[in-house]
């Protein structure tokens, strides 16, 4: 009798409890998720190694550019097409994480316990990301050159007039008379940037391509694959990193990340977090 009694008072605490929590609106945030990210973010945003590799890229960049400028046959997109060799030089940058630093948006998701795209419109609307290092000395250079710059990103185009405030506030170069900033939404612009390379290739001779993902480079169809033809993807193109192609490490997220679920994104957390683990290669 004496335990039911405490049983019955145990019960009603926890109901208690339970009340409390809703009414004071505390609720439990499940981080678990994001926390993977945790140290992918932290590498971004404190490392001086993460911040060391963006420069020797963008350096790496520079010196090519030199290269590519005295050499009319070089072209640095596969859309490129025709007679190209009189053209005026450009190169295309993407945006989030190749110029734009938004590592303070994925610390916020892990803070917050929230997944992209909330807080994302809010966070681009502030304007405010930081340049990853080392693009604005090359950027500099390039607009020295009198090489157009295009920025073609998957942003939204609801995010144009932010980003191409933000830009501006880093003092990077932005030719307003060339529509520099290409969105995704934009002229029935989609995901994949091939239309978009295709475009400025008719006018330019796009001679070297930087970004954070494979897509900044190829179709999106070519990179729907799984994370081992991914991989091979590295090999195929061997001769244009490091030379035409530059890759900004991005250890936050990307469609890297989609592979490991073979490309359609689980629709629980807990899935996601069992498909990573099953993707550890232990050997
Ligand atoms: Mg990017």
């Amino acid at each position: 009798m004496k335990s039911l009694n405490m049983k019955k008072i145990l019960i009603i605490c926890v109901i208690a409890c339970l009340g409390m929590q809703s009414c004071t609106g505390v609720e439990e945030i499940d981080r678990s998720l994001q926390d993977q990210s945790m140290l992918a973010v932290l590498f971004a945003q404190t490392s001086p190694e993460y911040a060391a590799n963006n420069i020797q890229t963008y350096k790496t960049a520079t010196l090519n550019l030199d290269i590519a400028l005295k050499d009319n046959n070089w072209t640095a997109a596969l859309e490129q097409k025709g007679n190209f060799q009189e053209k005026p030089a450009a190169i295309i940058l993407d945006v989030d994480e190749t110029v734009l630093d938004n590592s303070a948006f994925q610390a916020r998701a892990i803070i917050n316990g929230t997944s992209y795209p909330t807080g994302w419109i809010e966070w681009g609307n502030e304007a405010n990301a930081p340049a990853v290092a080392g693009v604005k000395e090359f950027l500099n250079y390039a607009d020295s050159k009198g090489v157009s710059i295009f920025y073609v990103t998957n942003r939204v185009v609801e995010l144009k007039e932010a980003t191409k405030d933000n830009l501006i506030k880093l003092d990077l170069p932005f030719d307003q008379s060339i529509n520099p900033l290409m969105m995704k939404g934009e002229n029935g612009w989609g995901s994949d940037k091939t239309s978009r390379r295709e475009l400025i290739s008719k006018d330019y001779r796009i001679i070297l391509m930087a970004g954070d993902q494979i897509t900044d480079f190829i179709s999106l169809d070519e990179s729907t694959v799984s994370t081992q033809q991914r991989l091979e993807l590295s090999n195929k193109y061997r001769d244009e990193w490091g030379t035409k192609w530059f890759m900004i490490t991005n250890p936050m997220y990307g469609k890297w990340e989609g592979a490991i679920y073979n490309n359609i994104y689980p629709s629980s957390q807990e899935k996601a977090k069992e498909l990573r683990f099953q993707a550890l290669d232990p050997k």
